[in-house]
């Protein structure tokens, strides 16, 4: 019996897999899809998550990306990172390392969909496997936290979803930009093989095609689709505690706030680090949690908001004229 059941190898969960294997334990992971897995996201790796992901020995290649860029057509508000860079990097280019380190390290592989689990006080079981452990890292719609009893539906109308697109033009920028107009906000990721990324966050139903032309700059450069439209949402997701028994909730399976402030793989591989930590040392895992996802909640929160109401149009403005505020928000999610 493995010490360590990981249902779903994206990237935090092979994270949480090559961290367990590194602390000594025996992990299988469980993952409905084969092959390098595609997703829906903005693929910037905030300057906190580069050395999350090399004290794990994975090094994927990547764009450096030097800060952050909003705009709304007729001003910018720029940062640099202070804490070093962040990096653009494919989602099939991360999962293909994250997975050829978990394999190097001797994680076991099994291709299945998980649609029940049995957790006990002594074990854990899924996919006809038992374990000691289990670390769900399903993503956004975790099937494991809702078996787990743990998932919370949520609630209001101001549901928003995300959207991306890949294009094949040289990154003309090293920093994110983030066009804000009347239909969502466009994230701009340049990754390292003469692609950029178009990420869109806005509510249901919004075409992405619209919401490009709404920034017709970035429109203007972007005229080469190479991937097609992917999505993910709604994005909010709400769970009543993080640690059921012998489950422990990881990533987006978690609860997820917003992509608005690119921070969904970093916080995921602090949380895979504070999972395995709770197994080895006994340390409070639903306390931990807590603290790495504090700001994110408030801050990612917040701005999500705005987005939604009119005060959005004022959000560019006023980064433009407050820049150390702007700044120190900034830093505060790059950590
Ligand atoms: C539009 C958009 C833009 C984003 N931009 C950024 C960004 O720029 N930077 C950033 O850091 N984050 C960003 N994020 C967030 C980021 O994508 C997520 O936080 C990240 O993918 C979470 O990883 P995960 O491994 O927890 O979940 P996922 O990546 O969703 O992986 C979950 C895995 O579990 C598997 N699975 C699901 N259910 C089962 C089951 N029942 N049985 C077996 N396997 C299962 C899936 O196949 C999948 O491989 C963005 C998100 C969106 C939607």
């Amino acid at each position: 019996m493995p010490d360590v059941l990981v249902v779903g190898g994206g990237p935090v969960g092979l994270a949480a897999a090559i961290e367990a294997r590194l602390a000594g334990l025996s992990v299988t992971v469980v993952e409905a899809r084969e092959g390098a897995i595609d997703k829906a996201c903005g693929e910037g790796l905030m300057p906190g998550a580069v050395p999350l992901l090399a004290r794990l020995g994975v090094e994927p290649r990547g764009f450096a990306l030097r800060g952050v860029s909003y705009q709304d057509g007729q001003r910018e508000a720029n940062h640099q990172f202070v804490t070093g860079s962040g990096l653009g990097v494919r989602r099939t280019t991360l999962h293909t390392a994250l997975h050829n380190r978990a394999v190097e390290l001797g994680t076991d592989f099994v291709y299945a969909k998980v649609d029940s689990i049995t957790n006990t006080a002594d074990f854990v079981e899924a996919a006809g496997i038992r374990a000691e452990w289990m670390l769900a890292c399903d993503g956004l719609h975790s099937t494991v936290a809702r078996l787990a009893g743990l998932h919370r539906p949520a609630q209001g109308s101001r549901r928003r979803y995300g959207l991306r697109r890949h294009y094949r033009v040289e990154p003309w920028s090293d920093l994110i930009e983030v066009h804000w107009n009347r239909l969502g906000e466009l994230y701009v990721t340049p990754t390292a093989d003469g692609m950029v990324g178009v990420a869109l966050l806005a509510s249901k139903n919004t075409s992405f095609e619209e919401a490009l032309a709404a920034s017709p700059a970035l429109a203007a450069k972007v005229s080469d689709p190479v991937t097609e439209l992917r999505g993910a949402g709604p994005l909010r997701q709400r769970t009543t505690a993080r640690v059921k028994d012998r489950v422990m909730l990881v990533g987006d399976a978690s609860g997820y706030v917003d992509a608005i402030t690119g921070e969904g793989l970093r916080l995921g591989f602090d949380q895979a680090r504070a999972a395995v930590a709770a197994i080895t040392s006994g340390s409070d895992y639903e306390r931990d949690w807590a603290r790495i996802t504090r700001d994110f909640r408030l801050l990612t929160s917040g701005l999500a908001f705005v987005a939604t109401t009119p005060l959005h149009a004022a959000v560019v403005p006023l980064a433009r004229a407050l820049p150390g505020l702007y700044g120190r928000a900034v830093e505060q999610l790059a950590r």
